[in-house]
């Protein structure tokens, strides 16, 4: 049978939340067999991912966990400060371990971390189901390059490097997109999971470190020669009419959701 693909997506509170996770949900219900695993970092579940969820029809499970206070990123303070979507991703890897019913084949699961702002292409859903252990491929638009990607062997086809530039010398130099686990290896090595504590750009290589060594890499989409998945980030839209608004007591989504 096909693996079923358990997709993990930290989410969180902000002006463009309903249009990442509508065009998120309508790329996951192009794809068979998947499992939205969609964390909040809030206190509480909210209705707006709560009504998109009822509405999208995709099997799903809907968790909740919030960032203390101390580790959010401060209104001014640049972005690689801080981890994001740490607490997230281990809450939705302890529900995999956890709670996820005994009944399900966990050889016949991938799992993946999907962010909400990045852009998929459904071809990249094809490949990681090929995975035994951990898939490797392509991401676009990241680490300061056009595509960050594992450099292979021209004769064996293995993992021989990968062309990042950026912290080239991190165990496991790839972003969050670009690999998929075996959600049996995942069950059998429970220490596997993310950290706040780790230097930015180490999450990727604190969690792979317990599963895998580079030389065990699969690689995948077409000998890491294509790129199915982007990693976009979606600018802040300019409020400025709603803080004029707001001096009135008025805002322009009174009783809408936006
Ligand atoms: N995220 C979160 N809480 C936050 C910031 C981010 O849950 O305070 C989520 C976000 O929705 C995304 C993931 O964590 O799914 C990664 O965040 P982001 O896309 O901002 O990171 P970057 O693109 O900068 O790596
Ligand atoms: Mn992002």
């Amino acid at each position: 049978d096909t693996p079923v693909i358990y997709a993990i997506t930290p989410t969180y509170a902000r002006p463009v939340q309903k249009a990442e996770l509508t065009r998120l949900s309508h790329t996951f219900m192009l794809v068979q067999n998947l499992h939205w695993i969609i964390v909040e970092d809030a206190d509480d579940k909210t209705p707006l991912v709560a009504n998109l969820l009822r509405k999208s029809d995709i099997p799903h499970t809907h968790l909740v966990a919030p960032t203390p206070q101390e580790w959010k990123r401060k209104e001014k303070e640049p972005n690689w400060k801080k981890p994001r979507g740490v607490l997230q991703r281990n809450k939705a890897l302890e529900w995999l371990r956890n709670e996820l019913s005994y009944d399900v084949t966990t050889d016949q699961g991938v799992v993946y971390f999907a962010d909400d702002d990045n852009s998929y292409s459904m071809e990249i859903f094809d490949e990681m189901r090929k995975i035994k252990k951990v898939g490797v491929w392509p991401v676009g638009l990241v680490g300061g390059l056009m595509v960050e990607k594992p450099i292979l062997n021209k004769t064996t086809h293995k993992v021989a490097g990968f062309n990042s530039g950026w912290r080239p010398e991190r165990p496991f130099p790839i972003d969050m997109a670009g690999f998929a686990i075996n959600l049996g290896l995942l069950v059998d090595h429970p220490e596997a999971q993310f950290s706040l504590t780790v230097e930015g750009g180490y999450q990727e290589s604190e969690i792979l470190r317990h599963l895998v060594t580079r030389e065990e890499l699969e690689p995948l989409a077409d000998y890491c020669t294509k790129v199915y998945v982007w990693h976009t980030r979606t600018e802040a839209p300019k409020l400025s009419g709603e803080a004029q608004l707001r001096k009135k007591g008025m805002r322009s989504d009174q009783d809408m959701e936006v």
